[in-house]
């Protein structure tokens, strides 16, 4: 699949955060969080952190990574861990069900009531060979409480032998109280300013759908938005997924309250009330990873249109 086209920084901010990940393995924090970048990139710098903090070879490889500290990235332990089967490495995601798990021959498991419980006890244990032990958690849902708060009872105690990764889009997708314990990272958001100018139309179009959701008029203006994701071959996934970036970054610039002169999409979405943002927030996680298994990109779009439309307009039909 195509991702987003990043400009030259990225790839050195990424860098730049291995470099100083590296400076902290002797005395690695008990819970890491990453945010910003794409889910991929977390999730890949997670595994990094993992081989970092498991690779018997750190200080042995090509002179300038030796020197810095970097995982081989070659030997059985950073294969295992590039391919999620280390015995060291937890990955667990809280968008999947039992049943995907079981289906999931990937080693990433469902973050569920029992297998939060199976985790407390397997923390006991000593971890493998010499490294130390990663659980690496991500697509965590608020709504998921009773996990989740099952979660930050296993992150208080303290173990000299694990540590934990939290990935989130934006540290505002997670319970306050992980946050508070976590140090956290962020990763370079993906650069699209290149390609905004061509995004205008589309920012325009859900900007008018949305502004209409405050009206108490039945039908919403839907032809404008229409237009361009109807328009045959017009959507490819790339341009979807720039779409998507596009509405984080204006959902991160609304929540920045001394901000004048808001691009128009940012303007519509100010004021927000918390449970509204975290609904949009998880409304653009769900359409990346729609993104991710190639389902019809104009589809999505308009699902992420017709979802925004929902949220916005949930209580001006109640008032
Ligand atoms: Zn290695």
């Amino acid at each position: 699949m195509t991702m987003p086209a990043h400009d030259a920084d990225p790839a050195t901010g990424l860098e730049h955060i291995r470099t100083r990940l590296a400076l902290l393995r002797q005395l690695p924090p008990q819970v890491l969080l990453f945010e910003g970048g794409t889910e991929s990139e977390r999730l890949d710098l997670a595994r990094w952190w993992a081989s970092l903090l498991n690779c018997p070879h750190t200080n042995m490889t090509d002179a300038a990574k030796a020197a810095s500290g970097f995982p081989c990235q070659s030997c059985p332990s950073c294969e295992r861990i590039a391919q999620d089967c280390s015995l060291n490495v937890l990955l667990y995601d809280g968008r999947i069900s039992n049943k995907e798990e079981e289906e999931n021959t990937s080693g990433i498991r469902a973050l569920t009531m029992d297998n939060v419980r199976a985790l407390k006890a397997r923390l006991r244990d000593a971890p493998h060979d010499a490294g130390k032990r990663a659980v690496i958690l991500f697509g965590l849902d608020l709504s998921r409480l009773e996990a989740a708060n099952a979660l930050l009872k296993v992150l208080e105690e303290p173990s000299p032998t694990t540590v934990f990764v939290l990935l989130a889009a934006q540290r505002t997708q997670l319970l306050p109280t992980l946050v508070s314990r976590s140090w956290v990272v962020t990763l370079p958001w993906p650069d699209i300013t290149i390609v905004e100018d061509t995004l205008l139309p589309w920012e325009n179009a859900l900007t008018a759908f949305l502004q209409a959701a405050s009206l108490p008029q039945k039908h919403a203006p839907l032809k404008q938005w229409q237009d361009l994701t109807g328009a045959k071959g017009s959507v490819n996934t790339q341009l979807a997924a720039h779409i998507v970036l596009l509405c984080q970054k204006r959902l991160a610039l609304a929540a920045r309250p001394d901000e004048n002169n808001l691009p128009p999409l940012a303007n519509c979405l100010r004021d927000l009330p918390p449970h509204k943002r975290l609904h949009f927030l998880a409304t653009l996680d769900k359409a990346q990873e729609l993104l991710a298994f190639a389902v019809n990109p104009a589809r999505i779009l308009d699902w992420l249109a017709a979802s925004f439309f929902a949220i916005l307009r949930d209580d001006t039909a109640t008032v």
